[in-house]
């Protein structure tokens, strides 16, 4: 080991033992345990504790995160989709370094390492349970017990260690059932990280049979963009394929019935749905009385499955509760990142700008985070790893991206922290058609650059001045100034993360672009061909 390696290595082992003193933990020298429970397309505007002015649901179990712990309202991901995401929490890096860009052709590189590879190798017992989502096999756990790819709401398959099983019931309750099960059996002479994983909210929004009707037909606030006409903006935001007026098909409106249900099952759904469907169709609506309708009808679904994942995350916490495990375990609520819930009229991620960028990310350690605590920084799933690590006061590699959350949980920022977020989005042109594009995020201002296909071109957002994002301000000669600064702070975030000059065609995904001869292949790795 050389000396420069030891330094690295002993650096953030120091810190954290400075963080201990200042935060006066209690359990001096006991390992906390790490509960990590993570969504999929959960918008924090669909958690009370974020008091969006919607107040679209209720969620008390999550809530509580809040009321215990801290609660962020800046948690950003560098890439908002569902896959690259979770590399990212597993690694954290950005995706040029973990290679998982897209959720059309990439795969997660087990070999690489992981936080949770780390933590087994120091002494933990490690589990994942629900959606993994990263085609290749779970690497670094004890034990997993996985969705195969997307999963599928009711009566899921499931992968365990290796072993296809068949499970009766709603994925959402069947992942807590099963994470509860393991946390019982667990070996409890080791501290434990548990990832918890939810296919819920994911698309198409498929609510437990309990929940059908819970809203009792009132009707869900709308966002005032939910007719967004695209003005002062570049042509991307016109480009996409994600809107409730044309791209919501009869699956996602639940016109038709899911081919999993049991017959008893299918009794229950049809019972709610059909004479809803049947009155849509009689209604014949067109325009903005049908995007309405389809708002509504997605919003019952959705935040119904969130109703699931809410009381999923009760029952968890109860259990720690009743076990005596609360005093001792960081309990940090996430998503792999937000979701437009009507805003411009979408659904869906992907985009730089707020709904998508963020994550809800709440976080309950007892003897660090002082309870009902709100954090406003900029902070990232690139950091989870980091802060994993220095929990268990493991070493963090230096090729790590992040940086631990710890001094923030424990209301100490330090003055160096980030000012400054870099982000960008590959996956084009399906779905959704979204332009890849890059960008630098500060507290006020984005500055993109959407940059394929063909030229492309750059945006400025003024989040002071406009909060909904619905402006370029790039071209406006008072910014100009801004302008200069942020591409500057652009060209430095890149070469700080060793960001390439242009990412390579894979990052894209499979299909051609448009301005692509449509018969090009995808790219293919080369054989040897023998002569
Ligand atoms: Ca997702």
């Amino acid at each position: 080991m050389t000396t420069l390696f030891r330094l690295l290595f002993a650096l953030p082992l120091f810190a954290a033992a400075t963080d201990v003193a200042v935060a006066a933990e209690p359990q001096t020298g006991a390992r906390p345990n790490i509960l990590f429970i993570f969504s999929d397309d959960h918008a924090y505007q669909a958690i009370s504790a974020y008091n969006d002015p919607r107040k679209l649901i209720e969620t008390p179990g999550i809530d509580r995160l809040a009321k215990e712990g801290m609660l962020f309202t800046r948690a950003m991901v560098p890439n908002s989709i569902c896959g690259p995401s979770r590399a990212t929490v597993l690694t954290g890096k950005y995706n040029h370094l973990n290679g998982f860009y897209n959720n059309s052709n990439s795969r997660f590189d087990p070999a690489q390492p992981t936080f949770v590879k780390q933590l087994k190798a120091g002494g933990y017992q490690t589990a994942v349970i629900g959606k993994w989502h990263l085609i290749s096999e779970p690497a670094g756990f004890d034990h997993w017990h996985i969705l195969p790819g997307q999963g599928i709401y009711y009566n899921p398959p499931m992968i365990k260690n290796g072993e296809r099983l068949k499970h009766e019931g709603y994925v959402t309750d069947i992942i807590t059932d099963l994470s509860l099960d393991w946390l019982k059996q667990r070996d409890k002479s080791k501290p434990f990280l548990l990832m918890a994983q939810h296919k819920a909210p994911h698309r198409e929004w498929s609510p437990a049979l309990r929940h059908l009707g819970w809203d009792k037909d009132k009707p869900h606030a709308e966002p005032a963009t939910l007719f967004d006409d695209y003005a002062n903006r570049g042509v991307a935001v016109r480009d996409q394929d994600m809107t409730l007026a044309k791209t919501f098909t009869p699956l996602d409106a639940k016109l038709s019935t899911p081919g999993s249900l049991n017959a008893e099952q299918r009794a229950v759904w049809d019972a709610y749905y059909a004479p809803r469907n049947q009155k849509f169709a009689a209604a014949n609506l067109t325009g903005k009385d049908l995007v309405r309708w389809r708002y509504q009808r997605y919003m019952h679904d959705y935040l119904a499955c969130i109703k699931a994942v809410d009381e999923g995350v009760a029952r968890m916490l109860d259990y720690l509760k009743a076990e005596g495990l609360d005093k001792n375990t960081l309990v940090v609520y996430a998503a792999d990142q937000g979701f437009y819930l009507g805003e411009h009229g979408w659904f869906d991620k992907r985009w730089i700008f707020e709904e998508s960028l963020r994550t809800p990310l709440l976080a309950r350690w007892p003897g660090v985070t002082k309870a009902g605590s709100v954090n406003h920084e900029i902070v990232s799933n690139l950091d989870f790893a980091e802060t994993f690590l220095d929990a268990a006061g493991l070493p963090i590699p230096a090729d790590m991206q992040g940086r631990s959350l710890r001094p923030l949980l424990a209301g100490q920022t330090p003055a160096d922290w980030r000012k400054s977020f870099y982000y960008h989005y590959y996956e084009y042109p399906e779905p959704h058609r979204v332009r890849p594009h890059e960008g630098v995020v500060t507290d006020r201002f984005k500055l993109v650059h959407f940059y394929k296909p063909a030229a492309g071109y750059w945006e400025l957002y003024d989040r002071q001045k406009d909060p909904q994002e619905l402006r370029d301000f790039y071209n406006d000669p008072a910014y100009a100034k801004t302008v200069v600064e942020l591409k500057h702070e652009l060209a430095r975030l890149r070469t700080e993360l060793k960001v390439p000059a242009e990412p390579p065609r894979e990052a894209f995904g499979n299909q051609p672009f448009d301005n692509e001869p449509r018969t090009k292949q995808p790219p293919v790795k080369k054989k040897a061909v023998k002569k």
